[in-house]
């Protein structure tokens, strides 16, 4: 039934029929809002490359995490910015850490906030790198045990979920086997799965204050022109026994977050990471791009990819755009 008995435009015309009619709906129930909180009190710092974001202390990250929430968004990523960094990243699994003091104090205010720890050491070493280092090179199984450490000291802190980030070779199985015999059985694991290597950190390193020392993370980090290579990692990490998926970055990746929707059927978490928060801000200050609404197409469209929840910057400006 072609033209002029097919009009497609029909659908388009009257707006009760159009927006019966959307096809993804992007809540901001599905949003998860990255946070990064340091010590002190009363601390608000402007991270300069993400306009808009902040080093949080407790406090205040309690304060935001409130908005936040009251505005929809009920869920959160930290970050921790330790009080001092060593070779072993030793704060990160302090039972008194900061995101250990962080999690402890939002559940105690906002007991229906869903917590999700990221676990990684890059932001507590000296060396800036994602855990143990010998010889320059950054030691897998070695750093495995501190994660166990670090999943625990974060459940036992109250994390609803945690997120481990560095592309560790067994770190899911790791944490899934500590959690277990500590009694954890049922706190989340949401691995950073297909994690690439990727220009569009750039910012969050002057958020995290987490710039590796020497070196980069191409040998744990994966290749933006592999996406075999991403099924590969997708696949272990399930079998690991990750109950959430992550693609990270978003924008540049859709295809992998279709197509792991397509494979796996499992949930997917997808990390609007820093770099495109930037560039939408940065246009936006200069007038060129209307910031509202490209910031729901990008949300939108990475929900239409198949994301089941997309971790972004721009949580608190979508809620208050709607
Ligand atoms: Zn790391």
């Amino acid at each position: 039934m072609a033209f002029p008995a097919t009009r497609l435009r029909r659908l388009r015309i009257n707006p009760l029929v159009r927006e019966r009619l959307e096809e993804t709906q992007l809540s901001p129930s599905r949003l998860i809002a990255p946070l990064f909180v340091r010590h002190g009190r009363n601390e608000r710092r402007p991270i300069a490359s993400m306009p808009g974001q902040y080093q949080l202390s407790i406090d205040r990250l309690i304060h935001e995490a409130s908005q936040l929430y009251s505005k929809g968004v009920p869920s959160v990523l930290l970050f921790g910015l330790p009080s001092r960094k060593d070779t072993r990243g030793s704060q990160a699994y302090a039972s008194n850490g900061i995101v250990q003091k962080a999690v402890r104090a939002l559940k105690k205010v906002l007991p229906k906030l869903l917590v999700i720890t990221d676990l990684c050491f890059c932001e507590y070493t000296d060396h800036g790198h994602c855990g143990i280092l010998r010889r320059g090179e950054l030691d897998n199984d070695a750093t495995l045990q501190l994660i166990a450490k670090t999943a625990v000291t974060q459940a036992r802190a109250g994390a609803d979920i945690i997120a481990p980030s560095g592309m560790i070779d067994g770190m899911v199985k790791t944490i899934r086997s500590a959690l277990d015999r500590a009694g954890f059985k049922n706190t989340l694991i949401m691995s950073y799965a297909a994690k690439f290597v990727s220009a569009f950190y750039g910012p969050f390193r002057d958020a995290a204050e987490c710039a590796p020392r020497f070196g980069d993370r191409r040998s744990y980090q994966m290749n933006p022109a592999n996406a075999e290579e991403a099924f590969r990692e997708v696949a272990l990490d399930i079998e690991e026994g990750a109950d959430i998926v992550m693609v990270k970055p978003a924008l540049a990746y859709l295809d992998i977050i279709r197509r792991v929707k397509e494979k796996f059927h499992v949930p997917i978490a997808a990390y609007n990471v820093s770099g495109e928060y930037a560039m939408v801000k940065a246009a936006a200050q200069n007038g060129w791009v209307d910031e509202a609404k490209i910031t729901r197409e990008i949300l939108l469209a990475i929900r239409r990819a198949g994301a089941d929840m997309i971790i972004t910057y721009h949580a608190k400006d979508y809620t208050n755009s709607r």
